[in-house]
């Protein structure tokens, strides 16, 4: 890979960062209701909210290097998201644009890239997560509409979110599992619909349960053809997916583990002396190295206009190496005082770590569990015999 940027590509990142400096002052709250319009406003009249969306859309038509800059140059001053409704943006608009209906394309596109509402995601069921193609949660044709019976769980923002996409069983072949799988659209407000909040040991419910008895959806609803829902659901739609981006976040962990291990003793001297530590804290910097790396590596095969698939097992792998590893060093750095949670005055860094100990668990399972992608890395790539 060429690591210079061309002129276009300068001038663009440039760009993005006299905007940085103007519109993300030092020291802005960035929870701030007012200042969050603002921004919104104004990375959507520069059509970064869906950069890679064709223009036709409303998206900016930014190509794949322009996209992985602007994430970069984003999360480099961990500015705000360009755009909040988040699932929308990542899935359920690029599904959209390459397999909606005319009607499905002016209906929800526009609110997606303006942020009005929350899409949630309905796909795995109790007993099928990893094996999604097994679900169960079924969708009967009635005139005009869909009645769906079933559950959905671990469901992300499930107990506010305004439109769902929702995968359901049309058919049934135990030959063919992926074939008789629907997706659609479903309002969240429709009746039969039970909503269920699941807490977990961080806190407050991000998840929940969702029930659906008899609850009828317009067949105009549905996305793509009946029996094409794990296609729609695997929406090929260019977006950059190296991940480099996210090698900021975690070069600040690494910082912030650094700085603690200088704060906290172990055998009566920094703990950043200590070889076993300094071990430790050396393995996560290899590991960041080597995802940064890869995450270029794929960026330059997208570049030349390879498909990608599962390479990105690699990083997903790495990076949950490290979710566990920081939540754990975090608190065997700080010895009896990682006792003390949030809310205590004794609390070191007013009880990050704690925190960071009991969200890992999030991170490593959403999105695919560690067996998983070595299942994917073993037979796709290495070329070993189904599990
Ligand atoms: C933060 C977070 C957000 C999520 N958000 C959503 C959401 O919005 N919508 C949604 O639909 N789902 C969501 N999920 C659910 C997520 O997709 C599933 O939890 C995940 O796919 C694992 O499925 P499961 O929980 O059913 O576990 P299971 O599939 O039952 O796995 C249990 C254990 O068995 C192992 N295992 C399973 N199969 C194999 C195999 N073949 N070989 C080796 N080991 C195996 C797994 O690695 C795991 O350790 C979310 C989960 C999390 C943690």
């Amino acid at each position: 890979m060429d690591f210079e940027l061309g002129k276009e590509e300068e001038s663009f990142r440039d760009e993005v960062r006299a905007f940085l400096d103007e519109n993300l002052p030092e020291g802005v709250d960035k929870r701030d209701p007012a200042f969050m319009k603002g921004w919104l406003a104004r990375v959507r009249a520069k059509r970064w909210v869906g950069y890679a969306w064709p223009e036709e859309f409303g998206g900016g038509g930014g190509t794949l290097m322009k996209q992985a800059i602007l994430k970069q140059e984003m999360t480099s001053r961990t500015a705000p998201p360009l755009g909040t409704c988040l699932m929308g943006l990542q899935w359920v608009g690029p599904s959209i644009i390459k397999y909606g209906t005319e009607a499905q394309k002016q209906r929800f596109l526009p609110d997606i890239l303006d942020s009005k509402y929350q899409w949630c995601t309905g796909f795995s069921e109790p007993g099928c997560g990893s094996d999604l193609a097994a679900l169960q949660c079924k969708a009967v044709r009635d005139g005009d509409d869909y009645v769906v019976t079933g559950q959905k769980i671990w469901t992300t923002m499930g107990t506010f979110a305004e439109w769902m996409i929702l995968l359901v069983r049309t058919s049934w072949d135990p030959e063919h599992k992926h074939d008789g799988i629907t997706c659609l659209l479903v309002d969240m407000s429709s009746e039969g619909i039970e909503k269920r909040p699941i807490n977990t040991m961080a806190g407050p419910a991000m998840f929940a349960e969702i029930f659906f008895n008899e609850v009828r959806v317009p067949v105009d609803q549905r996305l793509g053809d009946e029996g094409q829902g794990w296609q729609v659901t695997l929406s090929s739609l260019a977006n950059e997916r190296s991940g480099i981006s996210e090698i900021n976040s975690l070069v600040r962990r690494l910082q912030k583990t650094k700085d603690l291990a200088k704060k906290c003793l172990r055998n009566g001297s920094p703990a950043s002396e200590d070889p076993f530590v300094r071990r430790r804290i050396a393995r996560c910097d290899v590991i960041i190295e080597a995802m940064r790396l890869n995450g270029l590596r794929f960026l330059t095969a997208q570049l030349r206009g390879e498909p990608l698939s599962s390479e990105t097992s690699i990083n997903k792998l790495h990076r949950a190496t490290l979710e566990v590893e920081f939540g754990e060093l975090g608190l065997v750095l700080q010895g009896d005082a990682s006792q003390y949670v949030k809310g205590s005055s004794e609390a070191i860094d007013r009880g990050f770590w704690q925190k960071v100990s009991l969200v890992w668990p999030e991170t490593v399972i959403g999105g695919g569990t560690p067996n998983i992608q070595k299942n994917i890395i073993a037979e796709r790539m290495l070329g070993l015999p189904k599990d």
